[in-house]
C-alpha cells in the first residue's frame, strides 16, 4: 500500500544506493535530482487528497452501500447561515453532520445548541482553521483539537470521534496528533466546491453529477449561496429517491464515543 511511511523508506533506501554508487563509481549528480522530485510530487499529491489514505485513513464514502443512501456534511460552522441550513433540513427530513470550527462555536454557542437538539450530529474541524494549520507542529494541532472538542462536548456531553482536516489536507503532523486524540477522519467524495464558487448553477450540476449510493457530500453552512444551492440539490436528492442519512448510519462508526458521567 502506497503510504507515507512506506515511500519514505523507499525514499532513503534508494537515496542511500544513489550515494554508495555516487561514491563507488561517481555518478551524476543528476541522479538524485531524479528520485527527490517524484518524491516530493507524491507527498504533495497524497497530503493534499484526503481520500488518498496515504497519512492516514479517511472515511469517504460507502463503497458498498447498495441503497439509494447518502449524508450531507456542512463545514466551517456555526455561523448565522447554519440556521438556514437547519430550516431546510427540518423540511426535508435530513439529518446531516457539522464539522464545526472551535472559535465558531465560541461565536455561536446557542446555534451550536441548535444542531445538536435538532438530531443532527458534529464533528471536529479544528479551532482556528488556519490557512497554516497544515504548518503546524503535532503539539498544536493536538491542543486545538482537544480545544475544539471541549467546546463541543459541553453541548454533546459525549466524546467527540469525528474529525476533519481543514481543507481536507493531511500532514505527517496531523497524522501523529491524531494517533493521540484518536479521532476518526471523515472525508468526502463529493465536493461542492461551494467556497471557490458563488454560481449556484455550477455547484448544483456539479454535486448532481456525482451523486451515488453511499456517497458524502462536502458543502458549507457560511454563505447565502450554499443555502439556495442546499435547497435545490434537497429536491434533486427527493425526485431521485435518495435518502439523506447520517454520516454515523453510512459508514456505521459512531460520531460519539461514551456519555460523560
Ligand atoms: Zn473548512
Amino acid at each position: 500500500m502506497i503510504t507515507h511511511k512506506n515511500i519514505s523508506v523507499f525514499f532513503i533506501f534508494l537515496l542511500l544506493f544513489l550515494f554508495v554508487l555516487k561514491a563507488d563509481k561517481g555518478i551524476n549528480e543528476l541522479w538524485f535530482f531524479i528520485v527527490i522530485v517524484p518524491f516530493i510530487a507524491i507527498n504533495i499529491y497524497g497530503t493534499s487528497r484526503i481520500s488518498s489514505n496515504y497519512i492516514i485513513k479517511a472515511f469517504c464514502n460507502n463503497p458498498s452501500e447498495t441503497e439509494k443512501k447518502i449524508a450531507l456534511t456542512f463545514d466551517d460552522g456555526p455561523s448565522i447561515y447554519t440556521l438556514e441550513v437547519l430550516e431546510l433540513l427540518k423540511k426535508y427530513d435530513a439529518k446531516a453532520t457539522f464539522f464545526c470550527i472551535g472559535k465558531n462555536i465560541e461565536k455561536h454557542p446557542e446555534i451550536l445548541k441548535q444542531v445538536i437538539a435538532e438530531g443532527h450530529l458534529v464533528g471536529n474541524h479544528s479551532y482556528s482553521h488556519s490557512k497554516f494549520f497544515d504548518f503546524y507542529t503535532e503539539p498544536t494541532i493536538r491542543k486545538e483539537l482537544q480545544k475544539t472538542d471541549q467546546l463541543l462536548e459541553k453541548f454533546t456531553s459525549k466524546k467527540i470521534n469525528f474529525f476533519r482536516p481543514p481543507y481536507g489536507v493531511t500532514t505527517p503532523s496531523i497524522g501523529r496528533a491524531l494517533k493521540i486524540t484518536g479521532h476518526k477522519v471523515i472525508g468526502w467524495n463529493i465536493r461542492s466546491l461551494d467556497g471557490g464558487t458563488t454560481n449556484q448553477e455550477l455547484i448544483l450540476n456539479r454535486i448532481k453529477k456525482r451523486v451515488c449510493p453511499g456517497g458524502i457530500v462536502l458543502l458549507h453552512d457560511t454563505a447565502p449561496h450554499s443555502v439556495l444551492v442546499l435547497e435545490q440539490f434537497l429536491q434533486f436528492l427527493q425526485q431521485n429517491n435518495y435518502e439523506v442519512v447520517s454520516v454515523e448510519e453510512l459508514l456505521k462508526l459512531n460520531a460519539y464515543e461514551f456519555e460523560r458521567g
